[in-house]
Order: C-alpha cells, then sequence, then structure tokens
C-alpha cells in the first residue's frame, strides 16, 4: 500500500459514537451538520461507528507534507493508513 500524499489523514481526527448515539436520527443530524462517518470493525469483528471532524492539522502544508515529520507526534508515527477505511491508499487499490 503506497500513500497518495492526499493529506487526509492529517485533516480529520475521528471519535467515537456512543452505541445510543448510533440511530437514524443521530446520524442524519451528524450528516446535516456536514459531518461523515465511518464503520470500523475490531479485530474480534465488533462494529465501531466513528465520526469524523474535520481539524486540519496546522503542521500540514499546501503540499500535503508534515513540516515537523521528523519530530511529528507518537500518534502520527503509529498511524496505519491500513486499518483507516478513509485512507486514500485502500480507494488507489480498490479495496477501500
Ligand atoms: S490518508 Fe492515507 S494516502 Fe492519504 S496521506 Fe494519509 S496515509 Fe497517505
Ligand atoms: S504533525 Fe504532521 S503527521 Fe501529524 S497530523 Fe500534523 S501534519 Fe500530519
Amino acid at each position: 500500500m503506497e500513500c497518495q500524499k492526499c493529506g487526509n489523514c492529517c485533516r480529520y481526527t475521528m471519535v467515537r459514537l456512543r452505541d445510543e448515539d448510533v440511530n437514524q436520527t443521530s446520524l442524519k443530524y451528524y450528516r446535516v451538520r456536514g459531518l461523515k462517518h465511518v464503520v470500523l470493525k475490531t479485530v474480534s469483528g465488533d462494529q465501531l461507528v466513528m465520526l469524523m471532524i474535520p481539524l486540519p492539522c496546522p503542521h500540514l502544508t499546501k503540499d500535503n507534507l508534515c513540516d515537523c515529520y521528523a519530530n511529528r507526534p507518537e500518534i502520527c508515527r503509529k498511524y496505519d493508513g491500513a486499518k483507516d477505511p478513509t485512507c486514500e491508499c485502500k480507494k488507489k487499490e480498490g479495496a477501500g
């Protein structure tokens, strides 16, 4: 899997919706507010519904590069696009 340098993983943060908030009324509310949601599966097969919150990182450059790459936070170092359904590298391969 090759990073397409789309920068999406540096533009959004995701929060897990509580089970009681995963219903048509709540999801419609989020949609109306312009927020998308994605569904993830854990290794044990559980379904997690995540809300994508637009929150562009100030370190993301216009070329979709990180201006503090050598010193980027641990969470950025551990990010694995293969586990992120919104990652463009998977869409490019037709698996997303
Ligand atoms: S979302 Fe995926 S393809 Fe896009 S920059 Fe991040 S890792 Fe690369
Ligand atoms: S610090 Fe760098 S890698 Fe981390 S979110 Fe910001 S631009 Fe992306």
